[in-house]
């Protein structure tokens, strides 16, 4: 049995886990970041990885019952993220496997939010919603990679949710609050931007914030931006699907918590005859088993390693720029 140690560290999580080449998660012990005044300074997560760091990839072997001489390699998340946090990972990551004398694989974080929905859903080949706080993409696997077919040309949605809870006063994260809200709204019309297979969200914010500031509703503008902006997305993942010619779609990221997005998408889904999945909510945020398990593919499929005297972060890795060595 081959078994491998993950660390998480882009942004706000720093976490170790422990899966094996089953699919099995032995375990995954995450720690994010919090602060009582809001904002994310990049350093501060940084000290905060630092200082929790050797605590969590002890605790992740013990809950897993594994010693470190049976770990047959580590791996770490590359990129993308913000560099102060990704450093902490790498260094991490660098030292157990010197210490050890194991490979060291770099994953792809965004390949790994994919790859562990893909195991926990058992889909096979989907079409990928992803939708977090700082990403919304439509990603599918298509001549030996994962291609990118549409994604936001500003913020993401999550972020595009938050920032108009945030205007509005319904604190953080305002992802929930305003699904809750919006099941009293009635429909008033937004601005509806998709461009090609891209899509805008910032406009729309900005126009349902002032439409507040003029005395709509919270539930009307709530109920309103989810319609659209979900809408939004349902469509360019229809064309995907069709134009790919694959029969799932799989959404993940926080924002697949919504119940009313999930109903949007299964309903096209049903029309065109393909199934919709959502990845199990507790595996939507970061964590450190996607990225262990996102390791073990590639420890499985390519032997390259990374050379532990040049290994770097990447922090603008794009999905397309990996090479997905593991689906034959
Ligand atoms: P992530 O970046 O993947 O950790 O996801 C966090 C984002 O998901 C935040 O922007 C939240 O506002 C959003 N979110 C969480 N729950 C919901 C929900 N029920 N509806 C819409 N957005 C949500
Ligand atoms: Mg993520």
């Amino acid at each position: 049995m081959v078994i491998g140690l993950g660390i998480e560290s882009t942004a706000h999580t720093f976490g170790a886990a422990i899966v094996n080449d089953k699919g099995k998660i032995l375990s995954n012990v995450n720690k994010t970041f919090t602060t009582e005044k809001g904002g994310m300074n990049p350093s501060d997560v940084a000290k905060h990885h630092r200082k929790y760091a050797d605590e969590i990839i002890l605790r992740a072997l013990s809950e897993a019952k594994i010693k470190e001489k049976n770990l047959d390699f580590i791996t770490f998340s590359q990129g993308p993220g913000l560099p102060p946090s990704l450093v902490v990972g790498k260094e991490k990551a660098k030292e157990l496997a010197s210490k050890l004398q194991i490979p060291l694989v770099g994953s792809n974080h965004i390949c790994a939010h994919l790859e562990i929905g893909k195991l926990l859903t058992k889909t096979k080949d989907p079409v990928f919603v992803f939708v977090s706080g700082a990403n919304t993409q439509i990603i599918a696997y298509e001549s030996e990679r994962y291609r990118i077919f549409g994604e936001t040309l500003d913020v993401g949605m999550g972020n595009a949710l938050d920032k108009f809870g945030r205007d509005i006063n319904l604190g953080f994260p305002a992802g929930p609050k305003i699904e809750e809200l919006a099941k009293k709204g009635k429909y008033i019309e937004l601005p509806y931007i998709v461009k090609g297979m891209d899509l805008s969200f910032s406009g729309i914010v900005t126009y349902a914030i002032q439409s507040h500031k003029k005395g709509i509703g919270k539930e009307d503008l709530c109920y309103s931006l989810q319609e659209t902006c979900f809408s939004m997305l349902t469509e360019v993942a229809e064309r995907a699907l069709a134009h790919c010619n694959k029969k799932e779609v799989l959404l993940i990221g926080g924002v697949a918590a919504n119940k009313r997005l999930c109903e949007m998408l299964d309903k096209m889904c049903k029309q065109r005859k393909a199934k919709f999945y959502s990845a199990p909510l507790k595996h939507c945020g970061d964590h450190a088993a996607m990225i262990a398990w996102q390791g073990m593919l590639q420890f499985k499929s390519d032997k390259n390693f990374l050379d532990l005297d040049e290994i770097d972060i990447l922090p603008k890795w794009r999905i397309d720029e990996v090479e997905v060595s593991w689906i034959k």
